[in-house]
């Protein structure tokens, strides 16, 4: 399969809500410290997911999907050299 632009979802249990918030977690027992794995919430279900990680102290960060989108965009254009906006502006 290859998607051009998949919806992306939130990643509770039989929900079918598109995502707006990423909840970066990492469990020190699988996986190395600077390893983040990401769950996708909705409005709805972002404190449940966040709770559940939180509990067991895996929670690491919660952004917005837009800024988790733009944090991996401007990972990408740094190795192409790519030039952000302006600081010089106005
Ligand atoms: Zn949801």
């Amino acid at each position: 399969m290859n998607t051009a632009d998949p919806t992306l979802i939130c990643s509770a249990k039989g929900c079918r809500t598109p995502a707006v918030w990423v909840l970066a977690w990492n469990n020190p027992k699988l996986h190395t410290p600077e390893r983040r794995k990401t769950w996708l919430a909705c409005e709805e279900h972002r404190e449940y997911l966040s709770r559940f990680l939180g509990v067991r102290d895996f929670l690491k960060e919660v952004v917005t999907l837009a800024d988790w989108q733009e944090a991996q965009k401007s990972a990408e254009k740094d190795a192409e050299g790519e030039s952000g906006p302006d600081p010089a502006r106005g």
